[in-house]
């Protein structure tokens, strides 16, 4: 049951929805949080949502609609920051988590930005490339009342890449008339992009895993690691630990789940995926069924497809030593007590997966320089922001024995709570 404090009437969350989820999380440390807690509210509902209609022309010459939104869930700490998911079962509720997310990871990194997200109900396979480019133009229009490199700055999710960045940073730049580099992170280099941005959020994933597999005595040297999704954040993260010498026991996308105890080619999973069979195309593997991934042994689990995919049942049944949440919000509360319970340690999404923003809060910064660093200067100080992040997080959470989860989200929203505080309430 969700806390009727926090009820709006605009969404309905249970338990186990995105939105329900981020508020039982925001719910486990208001304990924590002393004076600042009379402010939790301006968490559990988001500052600005905006629901746009996408009218498209389509190759055929009929008008189609697409439904597309931008939640803004807090501004207190910088301008909002977060990704475009293009997805058919983009919803409102899921965005405005997704939101909520996006300003606990930045607060959790201390990253001069707030919170926001967006998306579209759209399933890219099923749109024409033109029909693609027209959609993201007319829904970057929509929401450029909203965005801008001092508002909310958008990026790449699920199903959006650069070149969807670039058509977004066009649209906004032809609409105010001049070329607005900063309005998007995630966009070509050859348009203000930053180097290592594609590869930044499995690089993070990777950073921590080896800090926690330190941590945890686990040579990387053989450990077995489950990959669920195998997009840009689950195919960079299990291309480093494989150059690390782990092996990749499993992996699951949308197309089905292979094994292979000896470890699976990356660059072949990743061929295989793209092609028209999918992964069950994959020559050297064996193909198991979708249940069956979560009854892979190993030493790490990486989910990095979608939230709410480690259920209770789920997490009753995991043989893994850690997991690293590459996705955001994989893990629904009561899998996170079971897993607690069971010893297996969670990094959650709001430090795992924060090397992406990292690095688009670089690009945003040489956008504004027009100055730009070298690969490694990015790598660097990408280490210098997350690790220690991570380490402060980690010792809170062995001082006050709480969830890494729950002492990251109460360095996060002190952090965004003491901001709101010092701004004060308007009027
Ligand atoms: P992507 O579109 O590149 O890849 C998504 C992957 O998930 C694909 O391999 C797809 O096949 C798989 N997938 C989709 N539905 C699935 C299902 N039902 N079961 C199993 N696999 C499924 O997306 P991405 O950018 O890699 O994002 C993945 C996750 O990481 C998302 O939760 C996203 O919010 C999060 N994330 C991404 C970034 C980033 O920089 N791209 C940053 C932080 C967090």
């Amino acid at each position: 049951m969700v806390n009727p404090a926090h009820s709006v009437s605009y969404v309905t969350p249970t338990r186990t929805s995105a939105w329900g989820t981020y508020l039982a999380q925001v719910d486990r440390i208001i304990p924590y949080l002393g004076d600042l807690s009379g402010l939790v509210g301006t968490l559990t509902r988001p500052k600005r949502a905006l629901i746009v209609d996408i009218p498209i022309r389509m190759d055929d010459g009929s008008v189609q609609h697409f439904e597309g939104f931008r939640v803004q869930h807090s501004l207190s700490r910088g301008p909002g920051k977060g990704g475009v998911r293009y997805h058919p079962d983009v919803t409102l509720e899921e965005v405005m988590a997704l939101a909520a997310w996006m300003t606990v990871k930045n607060a959790a990194v201390n990253l001069p930005f707030g919170g926001a997200k967006g998306g579209v109900r759209v399933d890219p396979a099923k749109v024409s490339r033109a029909e693609l480019e027209r959609i993201t133009r007319r829904y970057t229009s929509e929401i450029g009342i909203i965005i801008g490199p001092q508002r909310d700055i958008p990026a790449p999710d699920v199903n959006t890449d650069a070149q969807i960045m670039a058509w977004m940073m066009d649209t906004y730049s032809a609409n105010v008339g001049g070329t607005v580099s900063g309005v998007v992170t995630g966009k070509p280099v050859a348009l203000g992009g930053s180097l290592g941005r594609v590869k930044a959020t499995g690089r993070g994933v990777y950073l921590i895993g080896c800090d926690v597999a330190k941590r945890r005595k686990l040579s990387l040297g053989g450990a077995r690691i489950a990959v669920q999704g195998f997009g840009n954040v689950g195919s960079v993260a299990a291309e480093l630990f494989v150059q690390a010498g782990a092996r990749i026991v499993a992996v699951q996308d949308h197309t089905g789940t292979v094994y292979n105890a000896k470890g699976l080619d990356v660059a072949k999973v990743v061929t295989a995926s793209r092609s028209t069979g999918g992964l069950p195309s994959l020559a050297g593997a064996d193909v198991i069924s979708g249940d069956d991934f979560w009854n892979v042994e190993s030493d790490v689990l990486i989910p990095a497809a979608l939230e709410g995919q480690i259920t209770a049942e789920r997490a009753r049944k995991l043989k893994t030593g850690f997991v690293i949440e590459g996705a955001n919000g994989p893990t629904m509360p009561e899998a996170d007590e079971i897993l607690e319970d069971r010893g297996i340690t969670v990094v959650p999404d709001v430090i795992a997966n924060a090397g992406g923003v990292t690095v688009s809060y670089f690009e945003w910064v040489q956008d504004f320089s027009s100055f730009f660093w070298t690969e490694e200067e990015i790598e660097r100080r990408l280490e210098n922001i997350l690790l220690p992040a991570f380490h402060n997080i980690w010792d809170l959470h062995l001082e006050q024995k709480v969830t890494l989860r729950t002492a990251a989200f109460i360095i996060a929203c002190r952090r965004v709570l003491q901001a709101r505080s010092l701004r004060g309430i308007y009027p």
